[in-house]
């Protein structure tokens, strides 16, 4: 089908909750994308964070097919593979002790939410539920975890929402102004990412830590963006030197597939006993096969490239020298890109897509979110586009 013919389609029959780019994408190869129409795009965006190791690299694809082949679910009743597989690595590669999946970031923030409900519960009792998080956050659409956001944009339209959040800057002094006896955890971001691409500073990151442990909170970090490498490390908590309760991911962790969920510590890993927490498609054996494809792509070799990738990509960004770029800002290859005064990010980054580079926003700033696994050619071909689009 046509671009013209999808669009109509689409209007015709799909939900319109998506301001979509005008374009149709078919399929690709690593980081080159092609449309219906043949054309070629570089992704910058890896459908937002999620295409870890790019489109169809052959081990992936040859990982979910094996998998589809044989099982594709059972349920949580039973035991399988892929999952305990898939658990065993990410504990041993993040010092966690425990996982849980579920399907998406969403789900994976509000099963932390819940497990710090239940840890103060059974230590503390009734009325310690509240759950910090700080201004320019984001953690998801559903009910509660839009009431987690720290941005008043998102609270709209859908009240009542979910008790028990309260929002606070990332300063020590406005967190412990925010506390109270009511208070079970708090939830960071290390880079915010929906809210602009801002890391936040070590030394707070590191006094909050402090702050949860002679308090008895529990800190939770949100890594469904930050997580399986993005950052230049396979979680990014393991770059700022604390070590949290329990950690959510979501978005790259199956590259492409749907799947989300939470690791946990040893002093978390009985919170949940059988019963109070689940998800049916939980731990799914083609999106478990597919993460431990992914893990396997993304060993400490590739990791460390993600750092050098980025540092590649931020010089080349600041040395095309056009006046409508400002600073960039992040970590590994997540970036964000800060636009000049009076210039739309929007309407940038609709005409980088257009001009043939796959783009995002974030806040104020464009942010690239480029597979983990993108070459330098690729790289110097969305330079040149970034260039020729924006001179
Ligand atoms: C994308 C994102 C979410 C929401 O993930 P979904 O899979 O869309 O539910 C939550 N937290 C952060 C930090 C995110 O970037």
């Amino acid at each position: 089908m046509t671009y013209e013919e999808l669009r109509e389609l689409d209007h015709s029959y799909v939900v319109r909750s998506y301001g979509r780019n005008p374009i149709a994408i078919d399929h690709g190869q690593g980081a080159t994308l092609y449309g219906v129409d043949g054309r070629e795009y570089i992704d910058f965006a890896s459908g937002i964070g999620v295409l870890s190791v790019g489109t169809a690299h052959p081990k992936w694809t040859a990982a979910v097919e094996k998998q589809a082949g044989r099982l594709a679910h059972v349920s949580n009743l039973y035991y399988s593979e892929p999952y305990i597989r898939l658990a065993e690595r990410l504990c041993t590669r993040s010092g966690m002790a425990a996982a849980f999946f579920g399907n998406s970031g969403a789900e994976g923030n509000e099963g932390v939410i819940k497990l710090a409900r239940k840890y103060s519960w059974e230590k503390y009792g009734e009325g310690r539920g509240t759950v910090i998080t700080l201004n320019r956050s984001f953690h998801g659409r559903t009910v509660t975890t839009l009431a987690a956001t720290g941005q008043d944009v998102f609270h709209k339209y859908f009240f009542p929402f979910t008790e028990g959040f309260r929002h606070a800057d990332p300063t020590i002094d406005s967190v412990k102004q925010a506390a109270g006896h009511d208070v079970c955890a708090v939830l960071v971001e290390l880079v915010q990412g929906e809210g602009g691409v801002f890391p936040l500073d070590k030394g707070f990151v590191q006094a909050l830590a402090q702050l949860c442990a002679d308090r008895d909170w529990l800190l939770l970090v949100d890594e469904v963006q930050t997580g399986v490498g993005r950052t230049g490390a396979l979680f990014c908590f393991q770059q700022y030197g604390v070590q949290p309760d329990a950690v959510s991911f979501a978005k790259g962790i199956a590259g492409g597939l749907p799947m989300g969920g939470f690791l946990v510590n040893e002093k978390c890993r009985h919170v949940f006993a059988p019963g109070d927490h689940a998800s049916t498609f939980g731990g799914n054996p083609i999106s478990a096969a597919a993460a431990c494809a992914v893990l396997d792509i993304l060993d400490d070799g590739a990791i460390r490239q993600v750092n050098e990738k980025g540092q590649y990509l931020r010089d080349g960004i600041e040395a095309l020298g056009v006046s409508c770029l400002g600073k960039t800002r992040g970590l590994g290859l997540m970036i964000g890109v800060e636009v000049q005064d009076g210039l739309s990010n929007k309407e940038l980054c609709a005409h980088l897509n257009e001009a043939g580079l796959l783009s995002l926003t974030a806040g104020p700033v464009l942010r690239f979110l480029p597979p983990l696994t993108i070459t330098k050619d690729e790289m110097d071909k969305g330079l040149a586009v970034l260039k020729a689009a924006l001179s």
